[in-house]
Parts: structure tokens; C-alpha cells; sequence
């Protein structure tokens, strides 16, 4: 199938590693330009690199922290005119309902809440002026069942859910589609990090963690940040265009519901 974005331009938040890798992979596999974001320039120029190599588009780095304002203001700065908008950011730490202050909260809102609806507000409008935008939010699956360690991560990012549901709807007539990813369990250094949480809470190991946690999802393994990818470039292609405000969750089955 063929997406019809080449030559579309992207940014792609916190894509070094992980899920936000993943994205930008399958978006410049399909001829997207990229401007590419994480706090650490040594991973972030590697990645880069290798995207250019392999998929020959163009590729813009910017090493910042996308949660601060100052953050997002070089990043903006360097975007100039961005058709699809794919936004993420390191998720809150877990921990027990009763740790958390609000400062905890301020953090986790500022990362999973209150950024990415910084960066739509910064760039939605220029899609609607141009009649043709995309963006795609990573959240999580918390979203639709919460997950009791990572009440941070329930709290900031239901609240972004809650936004995009009403805006989306603001701006769908306009040619642009706003859509959530709901990761579940994938293989990336954040998986990694929670299985070592369980490690340490259950004195087991990293690698009985991860194999308890494969057996409790349905497809009986963990899901992969090129898979992740695909649907992330799927949701910003012009075949979708008439989903709107969706929250697709990829989870190999793991969230039990019908519906
Ligand atoms: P990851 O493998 O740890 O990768 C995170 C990426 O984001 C890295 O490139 C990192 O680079 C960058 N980053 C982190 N904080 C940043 C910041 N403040 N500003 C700019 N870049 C930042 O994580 P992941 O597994 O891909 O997870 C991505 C998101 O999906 C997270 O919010 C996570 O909570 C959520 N999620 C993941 C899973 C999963 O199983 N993997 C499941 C549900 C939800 P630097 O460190 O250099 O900045």
C-alpha cells in the first residue's frame, strides 16, 4: 500500500530510541523528512545518521529537552513547516499511590500532558491553514485500563486523551487528523526499565520479570518499535483521514475488553 506522504515533512518528539525510533523509521521509509528530537545528541545524531543512509530524505536533529518551554522552542524553531506531528516523551516513573506530591504530578502533566498539547497548539493551526496535517500522540495503555504502579502516567495521560477527544473534533474539517497510539508492553529500554522494577520489588530476574509479564499478554511476547512504527505512519498516511480521535491501542490483546 502506498501511504502518499513523500515528501511530507515530520517531527518526530523523543525518536532516538524506542517506540519514537520506531515512528521515525517507518515515516522516512515512506519518503518523510524528518526533524528529530531527544535530550542526548550522541544517540540522537547515531539515529540520524542511519535514517539518512538508509531511507535518503532529510533529517534535522535538535537535542533538547522537549518537556521545558526552552526545550520546545528550539525544536519549533528549527521545524519550519511540519505536516505531521508525532509527540512523545520519557513516561513517568512508578511507584505507589500514596509517594507521589505535587510536584511529582506538575512533572508528569508537564511531560505527558501539557507538551504535547504545547505542540499542537504550536502547529495544528499551520495544517489547517494548508488543509492537510497529521498528528499522532504516543500515550499508552494505561489509557483504557490503568496500570497501579505508573499512577502518574494514568493521571497526565488521561487528561491528554480527555483534550484530544474534544480538539480533534475541532479540526477535522479542516483536513487534519488527530489520533492516539496506545502503546502496550514493547521491547524498548522503557520495558526494560519496568522489568528491572519487578526484578528488584519480586527478587526474581530481569529476564523471569520479562517472561512473566510475555505469558500474561495474549500474543505471548513483547511488541516491537518497527511495528509500532508502521501504525504510527498508517495513522499519519492520506488514508487516514477520516479517523478521527481514535485511541488505538497495540498491546498484543493484553487489555481485556470487548469493545
Ligand atoms: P525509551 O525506549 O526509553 O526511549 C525514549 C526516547 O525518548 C529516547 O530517544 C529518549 O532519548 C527520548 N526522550 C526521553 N525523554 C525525553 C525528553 N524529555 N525530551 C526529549 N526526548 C526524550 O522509551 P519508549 O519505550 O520508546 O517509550 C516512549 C513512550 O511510550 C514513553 O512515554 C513511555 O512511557 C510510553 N510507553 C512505552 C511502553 C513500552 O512498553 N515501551 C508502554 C506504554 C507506554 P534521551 O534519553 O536522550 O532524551
Amino acid at each position: 500500500m502506498q501511504l502518499g506522504i513523500s515528501g511530507k515533512r515530520a517531527l518526530v518528539c523523543a525518536s532516538s530510541k524506542g517506540l519514537g525510533r520506531g515512528c521515525a523509521e517507518a515515516l522516512a521509509a515512506e519518503g518523510v523528512n524528518l526533524v528529530m528530537n531527544a535530550r542526548g545528541s550522541e544517540a540522537l545524531e547515531d539515529a540520524a545518521d542511519q535514517i539518512r543512509k538508509a531511507h535518503q530524505v532529510e533529517v534535522v536533529t535538535v537535542a533538547a529537552d522537549i518537556t521545558t518551554e526552552e526545550g520546545r522552542a528550539r525544536v519549533l524553531a528549527a521545524c519550519g513547516t511540519v505536516d505531521i506531528l508525532v509527540t512523545n516523551a520519557g513516561g513517568p516513573p512508578p511507584g505507589n499511590w500514596t509517594d507521589w506530591e505535587r510536584d511529582d504530578f506538575i512533572a508528569a502533566l508537564d511531560a505527558n500532558m501539557l507538551t504535547p498539547i504545547a505542540l499542537m497548539k504550536a502547529l495544528v493551526p499551520g495544517m489547517m491553514e494548508r488543509g492537510w496535517g497529521r498528528v499522532v500522540n504516543i500515550t499508552s495503555q494505561s489509557v483504557k485500563a490503568p496500570i497501579p504502579v505508573l499512577g502518574l502516567s494514568n493521571s497526565a495521560r488521561a487528561g491528554l486523551t480527555g483534550y484530544v477527544a474534544g480538539m480533534s473534533r475541532q479540526v477535522a474539517g479542516k483536513g487534519v487528523s488527530i489520533n492516539n497510539l496506545l502503546p502496550g508492553i514493547h521491547d524498548t529500554d522503557r520495558a526494560k526499565s519496568l522489568d528491572g522494577g519487578v526484578a528488584k520489588a519480586k527478587s526474581i530476574t530481569v529476564a523471569e520479570a520479562r517472561s512473566e509479564r510475555e505469558a500474561s499478554i495474549p500474543a505471548q511476547r513483547y511488541g516491537t518499535a518497527e511495528e509500532f512504527g508502521a501504525a504510527c505512519a498508517f495513522l499519519c498516511s492520506q488514508h487516514a483521514g477520516f479517523i478521527i480521535g481514535q485511541n488505538v491501542l497495540m498491546d498484543g490483546g493484553a487489555t481485556n475488553s470487548t469493545i
